[in-house]
This record gives C-alpha cells, structure tokens and sequence, in this order.
C-alpha cells in the first residue's frame, strides 16, 4: 500500500510510519518538525519505502505531490496543552487551512480514505461520562483550550461538508490521552513531565487537587486502531472514539509513575489552568463492534516501556 502521514514524525505520527513500513507499505511523510521531532524518523532514512517532505501543511506542499495513494492519514497539529498554548494560530491554521489543503488533495486522489485525527478535547469538560461519540460537547469556544478544541471541532465540520458533498472517504478517530516511545521531553504533557520528575528526583507537579481523571492509551494500541479504521471497508460510522478506558487520577498517576521509577520525588500541588476537563475516559463500544478493536497493553506495562524510553534517549 503507499500511505501518506502528514505530523508523521510526531508520537502517534511516527509509530504509525515504522507500522506500515515493517508491513513493507510505502510511507510518505510530511511534518514541519514545529512540535515533533527529526530524531523520530531518523531510523527510517535509509528505508527504500520511506519518503519525507519536510512542509507545514498551512502551506500546502500538497500542491507539489504526483503520487497516489491507497490511505492518508492526516495527523499533523500540535497537541499537547503546553504545544498549542505555544502555537495557538499554527494549532486553529493547521486544523482548518491545513486540512482543507489536505481534502482538497484527497479530491484528486478520491478513491483513498483519509483517517483524520481529532480528539477527546471535542468533549471538552464532558457532562457524560464516559464519553460516546453521540455526545455533542461541553466546549467553551473562548478560553485557555479553544485554540485546539475549536480547531479539531473545524476540521470535523470540514470532513462532514467534504465527505457529504463531494463524498470523500473521511473516517475521524477521535483519539483520547496516548503515550509512548517518541514522546517529546518536554511537551508538557502529564506522563511526559512526571516520568522526568521522578527520574531526576524532582518534585511532581500535581496541577489542582490532581483528582481530575484520564484514561491513557499506549500508543502502539492507537497506532493499530487507527489502521483498522483507515482499511474498514464501507464503515457504518465514521466517527469512532480510539482511547483505553482505564481511568486513573492524577494522584493515582503520580503515585504509580513514583513507584515504577522508585524515585524519592515528593508529591507538589499547583495552580490548574483554566477549562482543564474534571474526568475523562471513552466509550469505546464503537470501536469493539465496528472494527473488534480494544487496547491490549495495560498502563503499568505501557508506562514501563515509556521510562526506558526516556532512559534511554534522554538521560544516558
Ligand atoms: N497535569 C498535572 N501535572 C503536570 C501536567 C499535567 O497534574 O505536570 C494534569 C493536567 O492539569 C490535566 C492532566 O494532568 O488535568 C492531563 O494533562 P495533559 O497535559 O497530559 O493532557 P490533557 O488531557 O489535559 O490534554
């Protein structure tokens, strides 16, 4: 199959692209390395099958492409609160710009599905729990989290116009909190900061009174959800929640990272920003009976894998 990536060389975006290419698929990517990373990709250079363009999809460096392709998924947007705090206009341009470059590429190139990448952030602070993809969304448009949560609910508005006017093949994997090997150091993100707390015997910023909930999914799982989605022929629904279900607070979290790190860190509370979902955790129904798809790899054996990750990159 030849497949196109756009943020290939981000957590999700680079795990997916060494899936296909040991399938022995062809894999064009496309990132702008704004919030992702060259030493991502870099095992895959010397891959006969691997491609890389280096572009911001603002941009759109589609317009230079001649290839067809038999799936595109469409990843490239920071997402990481700190990562879109960062760049709140790259976050809304790449989310509606960027992607109508992309759907107006896919025009040409019909016949391919494309697996676009929302998220649970289209919830917001959800008033049901879990969360089904039926759930509208308790958003605020105008605040802390609007950048991204607007920008993905924007590209979802777009794929429902494309796919129900020009009937393009569109399939949205709202993808929920997901972790792994090729995580950024420094994203800000929740693991990411407390793996690096407890590695160095830092104290472990606990944001609010850390009883707020996430259900972590290990990004292998994701990766393998998405493709199901992306090769699921004639899907019934094209909106499916990707995400493990197994909610944990935020001191769950901290003290079950301590324990696996055996570090001394202590425990320290600081002030939450605001909009920051009080629980959070996907149905995941959808997704058994479409697609017989659930996550495989539990948080402690997921996180166990992630610290020797940063281990091994970031603190040899
Ligand atoms: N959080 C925390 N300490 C940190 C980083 C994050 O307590 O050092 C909290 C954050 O306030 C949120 C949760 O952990 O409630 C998950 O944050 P993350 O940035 O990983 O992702 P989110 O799900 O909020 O997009």
């Amino acid at each position: 199959m030849k497949i196109l990536i756009t943020g290939g060389a981000g957590l999700i975006g680079s795990n997916l692209t060494d899936f296909h290419l040991r399938k022995n698929d062809q894999v064009t990517v496309i990132d702008n390395f704004i919030t992702s990373s060259k030493k991502n990709i870099e095992s895959f250079e010397q891959n006969k099958n691997f491609f890389f363009i280096k572009a911001d999809i603002i941009q759109n460096p589609f317009q230079t492409i001649k290839n067809n392709f038999d799936l595109i998924y469409h990843l490239a947007s920071p997402a990481s609160p700190i990562q879109y705090w960062r760049y709140p206009l790259e976050t809304l341009m790449a989310n509606s710009q960027g992607t109508d470059n992309l759907f107006q590429f896919g025009l040409k190139n019909k016949q391919a599905p494309i697996v676009i990448a929302s998220t649970s952030e289209v919830y917001g602070d959800p008033a049901i729990h879990p969360q089904p993809e039926t759930y509208y969304g308790n958003v605020n448009s105008y605040g802390e989290r609007s950048c991204y949560d607007e920008g993905k609910r924007f590209a979802e508005a777009l794929a429902y116009t494309y796919t129900n006017k020009y009937k393009l093949d569109i399939r949205i994997a709202r993808i929920f909190n997901t972790y792994g090997p090729n995580m950024e150091r420094n994203d800000g993100r929740v693991i990411s900061n407390f793996i690096n707390q407890t590695l160095t015997n830092q104290p472990i910023t606990i944001y609010g009174d850390g009883k707020q909930t996430r259900s972590f999914c290990y990004v292998d799982d994701m990766v393998f959800g998405l493709y199901l989605l992306g090769i699921k022929k004639s899907p019934q629904e094209r909106i499916v929640n990707f995400g493990n279900p197994d909610e944990k607070s935020m001191i769950e979290l901290a003290k079950i990272i301590k324990e696996l790190t055996e570090s001394q860190s202590k425990i320290v509370f600081k002030p939450i920003k605001g909009d920051d979902p009080q629980r959070r955790k996907p149905d995941i129904g959808r997704a058994r009976t479409m697609l017989n798809w659930q996550p495989k790899i539990d948080l402690e054996t997921g996180l166990l894998k992630t610290i020797n990750y940063f281990k091994q990159r970031f603190y040899q």
